[in-house]
């Protein structure tokens, strides 16, 4: 009996031990991005203290990105999930209702001032969801990242936020050095082709006119008419170059260039733009300075 009773005793206290180990542990600090804008962000700002995943990779079309089984996982495993929201995320938006019943989870894009962001073309009652290309919007949403994480991680709170304000100058440094670049164009050369409408934000903060080929979604196909409307266009404005994106196929882009030479109107491809998806991680391109930068650099050089 005595030793019954011992046995018992010793595997209650197992039994407290472990319980008490579970509730008062502090979080293991496992954050999940969609983007890779966002995770880096985050990165930024939390920089060794948590570990941050994005889901999606270079090249990856969040539009049409459908959650893998190995997605599920990481998001099942994490405590805190950023997205960015306004339909981006388009195929995911019932897994973040699921998650959101047991965990954080933040829409960083639904945090801005409604009255900042553009209407999308497709639906008025949406908007448009690229609102890395406004670097304005962006500190908003870098702000938005870092309230939630001081909340959800109150430890780190005082790094967080030196951080935090050390990454909002650099893109402030970032907002100054693109305007720069941008002032070696002509005004009337600031007009800015890409396969779709990714960059409504970038034209509206750097003073370009944006056309894209799709909609604002690349899940809306695109037709014979819209090509033509678009050659002429080209045709007409006398652009000499038109861009293509990593995470969109460029057949259509082809398509338009074919079009424009039947016309007499030569046009080249003026490089290839981070529209949704940034570049390689470890690459400069991979960050979202980097990529910004690219974008510009490559844009600038081809119009002015
Ligand atoms: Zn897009």
């Amino acid at each position: 009996m005595k030793r019954f009773l011992g046995v018992l005793v010793l595997s209650l206290s197992l039994l407290l031990f472990g319980c008490s180990a579970e509730t008062e542990g502090e979080k293991e600090g496992v954050v999940v991005a969609t983007t890779g804008q966002i995770a880096d962000a985050i990165k930024e700002i939390s920089g060794d203290h948590l570990k941050v995943t994005a889901l999606m990779g270079p090249g990856v079309d969040p539009h049409l990105y459908k959650a893998t089984q190995s997605d599920l996982s990481k998001l099942d495993k994490a405590e805190v999930i950023f997205y960015n929201g306004l339909h981006l995320e388009g195929q995911m938006l019932d897994i973040f209702e699921q998650m959101s019943k047991s965990k954080t989870v933040l829409a960083v894009g639904e945090k801005l001032d409604k009255k900042d962001l553009l209407a999308s073309d497709d639906d008025a009652m949406l908007h448009d969801p690229h609102i890395w290309f406004d670097i304005e919007l962006w500190k908003g949403v870098v702000q938005a990242i870092g309230d939630k994480l001081q909340e959800e991680y109150p430890q780190f709170k005082d790094d967080f936020a030196t951080n935090e304000e050390a990454y909002l100058k650099k893109l402030d440094e970032l907002k100054t050095s693109a305007k720069d670049r941008v002032n070696e164009i002509q005004e009337k050369q600031r007009i800015l082709v890409t396969a779709h409408d990714a960059f409504n934000y970038f034209g509206r903060s750097q003073g370009f006119e944006v056309r894209g080929l799709q909609g604002l979604s690349t899940d809306s196909e695109y037709g014979v008419k819209d090509v033509q409307e678009m050659v002429d266009f080209l045709v007409a404005n006398k652009i000499k170059a038109i861009f293509i994106e990593s995470s969109v196929s460029d057949k259509a882009m082809k398509a338009v260039i074919e079009g424009a030479k039947e016309k007499g109107h030569d046009i080249v491809i003026g490089g290839e733009l981070f529209s949704d998806a940034m570049g390689a991680e470890g690459t400069t391109e991979g960050t979202y300075i980097g990529m910004y930068q690219h974008n510009i650099d490559t844009i600038v050089d081809a119009l002015k």
